[in-house]
């Protein structure tokens, strides 16, 4: 990574500590950044801490790291309740609640706070990129970087262009992240980059199964491991969270203007308003 004599390594701001932010911040940390994590409250930054914490005993557990090289991670994540700690960041990642208001209203803040030259990356799952640096005075630098769940773990980064992000934004945003070990993809703005859009037709059809009565959730499941995917679309959702995936699917289904093929199933709705949300919620479709 790029280090600076006279200031140590970069330093890489993470906005949010929720689940993807802690992963996020832990994956810049191992890749040897100087981190600090910013979330609104004493209670969010403690539990994004803990969850850091947690991640860096695993890795002890499994013999992946020494104590000593696990202290040395740590030491180079600070949480603060200050958005000021970003002067200096090489790049703020925003990972906040899904709201487009917040979201620019955030990094109207940090335009104001960061150097000219850091990225500004948002990790929306289903925002438009162009729209959440549209209040920008230097839009260029505004960029997507969609990680996965668990951020630590997965290795694909979506690197989304929205339509003012300069290319050089755009390169050396997938340079971190190739810095952090992950695989970058580029992607375009469009409603659900590329891998939640794809995902709305497996779980879209999915749904259209079994609200069909053609088969059972445990059927579909089945049939989709046996061709080789890790887990079935009813199980995934289960993970994911049932309200997060709709919301995705209600999102990208508005965005194109409510195209039938991403229209959402009235199960995914009705599991919804049941509080059947899943793992989270200790009872999904399973
Ligand atoms: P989360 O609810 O676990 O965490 C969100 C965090 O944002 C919370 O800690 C909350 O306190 C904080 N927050 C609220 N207002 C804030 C503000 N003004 N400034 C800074 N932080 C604020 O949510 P998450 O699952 O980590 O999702 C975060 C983002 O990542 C969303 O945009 C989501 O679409 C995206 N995303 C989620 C997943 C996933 O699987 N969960 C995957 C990829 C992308």
């Amino acid at each position: 990574m790029t280090t600076d004599s006279t200031s140590g390594p970069a330093l890489f701001g993470v906005c949010g500590a929720g689940t993807m932010g802690s992963g996020i911040a832990y994956a810049a940390a191992l890749a040897g950044y100087t981190v600090r994590l910013y979330d609104i409250g004493e209670e969010q930054i403690r539990r994004g801490a803990d969850q850091i914490a947690r991640f860096l005993q695993g890795s002890i557990d499994r013999g992946k790291l020494t104590a000593e090289a696990a202290d040395e991670i740590r030491s180079r994540v600070a949480t603060t309740l200050a958005l000021e700690d970003f002067a200096g960041a090489e790049i703020v990642v925003e990972a906040a609640i899904e709201r487009l208001d917040l979201k620019q209203d955030l990094f109207g803040r940090l335009e104001a706070i960061v150097p000219e030259s850091a990225i500004l990356a948002s990790n929306t799952s289903s925002l438009p990129i162009t729209a959440i640096g549209a209040r920008l005075a230097h839009p260029g630098r505004m960029v997507g970087m969609h990680f996965f769940n668990p951020a630590h773990i997965m290795k694909l980064v979506e690197v989304i262009e929205g339509y003012r992000t300069s290319a050089e934004t755009m390169e050396r945003t997938a340079e971190i992240a190739r810095r952090m070990g992950k695989t970058p993809v580029r992607a375009r703005d469009t409603p659900g980059f590329i891998v939640n859009r794809v995902a709305r037709n497996f779980y879209g059809e999915a749904f259209r199964i079994v609200g069909e009565g053609a088969a059972t959730y445990e059927q579909v499941d089945r049939c989709m491991k046996a061709v080789g995917f890790r887990m079935g679309p009813f199980e995934l959702m289960d993970l994911i969270g049932i309200d997060v995936n709709f919301a995705v699917t209600e999102s990208v289904y508005e965005q194109y203007f409510n195209e039938a093929r991403f229209r959402p199933h009235l199960i995914q709705r009705k599991m919804v308003e049941s509080g059947l949300l899943g793992k989270k919620s200790g009872k999904g479709f399973y």
